[in-house]
């Protein structure tokens, strides 16, 4: 076998001998909640399409009236020639609901993250990161090249120890959190670091790929509160909630143009399908209308809960922190058999010792769903 054979094959065993082996599962998604493996019907509790707008009549119609107009690729980078007219709207749309001046829309959250953080800060810069920060802000923020100091989870207490003994030490400065942790599904401190970043001028950026659709009417978890949170750098993604793909950032002015200059991941990969961006600018429109809509994937979430006298979650994310992976599969398997697909999540996406399942709460769950969730984690003993 040739090195690089080799290479591949030894790296695989550590995985293995890790339990931490990872495998595609083909999975036939009919909406939200409906999933077939292996020919099992199942009840997914694990999907992020939390409104189950992909599988929405008008959503569809949308993306396919784009696509039979404009075809299915952009055809190159939105600044060559692939700024399709559909952008305008979605990033209107977009500035809208999050309440800034304008918007960028990227091919994904990821493209966005790895694209947006090294345009703001460099080398000698500064970057203060909550520990269970999602990886592509982890990649972002290594990009870019700025020195990161990282403070215990949701700690705003700590980030501003770091503030006070490091800003000074440096020129730009840029807070990076979840909005929603995307593991944990608590909602970053959000007011508490908006008031840090002015008090030591830093420049907070959100990433709220688990809030839009679902917190603050649908605006996201920087209305979370009921009041606006001054967060200038509001990323997100239209992968989750929204039910299509891409990604954005909502900003003012000066910094939407800089990017549409300068982020790599925007200038140099090519515009989204047009089919993707009108499915988009539709699910936005649901979004901003239907209130009750956006507020079921969380009252869900509190139900379950409620049923396994669980603390009341903040979000549409309720994690059972089992510890070891191969507990973790072992109850995602037993689920499963029981009709339920709840994937579990190993490191690295978590800390060691800290796997889980980890339920998603979506508005096309109902109540005799959940109750049926709920006695079967009762049963297999998974919550003791
Ligand atoms: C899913 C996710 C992303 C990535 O978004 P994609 O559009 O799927 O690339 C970014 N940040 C967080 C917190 C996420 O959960």
């Amino acid at each position: 076998m040739d090195s690089l054979d080799r290479f591949a094959q030894e790296k695989l065993a550590q995985i293995d001998a890790q339990g931490l082996r990872r495998r595609l599962v083909e999975t036939d998604r009919d909406s939200a909640t409906g999933a077939r493996r292996d020919g099992q019907s199942l009840i997914s509790f694990c999907c992020n399409d939390y409104l189950n707008l992909s599988h929405h009549p008008d959503v569809i119609a949308a993306a396919k009236t784009a696509t039979d107009r404009y075809g299915t690729g952009a055809g190159a980078s939105r600044l060559i020639s692939g700024n399709v007219p559909l952008y305008t709207q979605l990033e209107r749309k977009l500035a809208e609901l999050k309440q800034t001046d304008d918007a960028i829309v990227f091919g994904s959250g990821y493209l966005t993250n790895i694209g947006v953080i090294p345009c703001l800060v460099g080398p000698g810069d500064m970057i203060v990161a909550d520990a269970l920060n999602h990886a592509c802000l982890i990649s972002g923020a290594r990009l870019s090249q700025a020195t990161v100091y990282v403070y215990g989870h949701g700690d705003a207490a700590a980030c501003q120890a770091l503030l006070r003994e490091h800003r000074a030490d440096h020129d730009r400065c840029l807070i990076l959190t979840d909005g929603v942790f995307s593991m944990d599904g608590d909602i970053a401190p959000l007011a508490a670091l908006a008031s840090l970043a002015r008090e030591y001028d830093a420049w907070l950026m959100s990433d709220d790929a688990h809030g839009l659709g679902v917190l603050g009417g649908g605006r996201g978890s920087s209305f979370a509160s009921g009041e606006k949170e001054d967060i200038p750098l509001q990323m997100g993604t239209l992968s989750k909630a929204a039910g299509c793909y891409g990604g954005y950032l909502c900003a003012s002015q000066p910094i939407i143009d800089l990017l549409r200059n300068q982020a790599r991941s925007f200038v140099y990969s090519t515009g989204l399908p047009p089919g993707t961006i009108a499915a988009a600018i539709k699910s936005l429109e649901i979004i901003e209308t239907d209130e009750d809509l956006c507020a079921k994937p969380l009252g869900n979430a509190k139900t379950f809960c409620r049923f396994l006298n669980l603390p009341e979650p903040q979000t549409n994310i309720v994690p059972l922190i089992l510890g070891q992976a191969e507990r973790v599969m072992a109850a995602s398997n037993a689920l499963a058999e029981k009709g339920f697909l709840v994937t579990g999540i190993r490191p690295p996406t978590v800390p060691e010792g800290t796997a889980r399942l980890r339920f998603t709460f979506s508005a096309a769950h109902n109540e005799e769903d959940i109750g049926a969730l709920a006695s079967a984690v009762r049963e297999l003993e998974i919550a003791a």
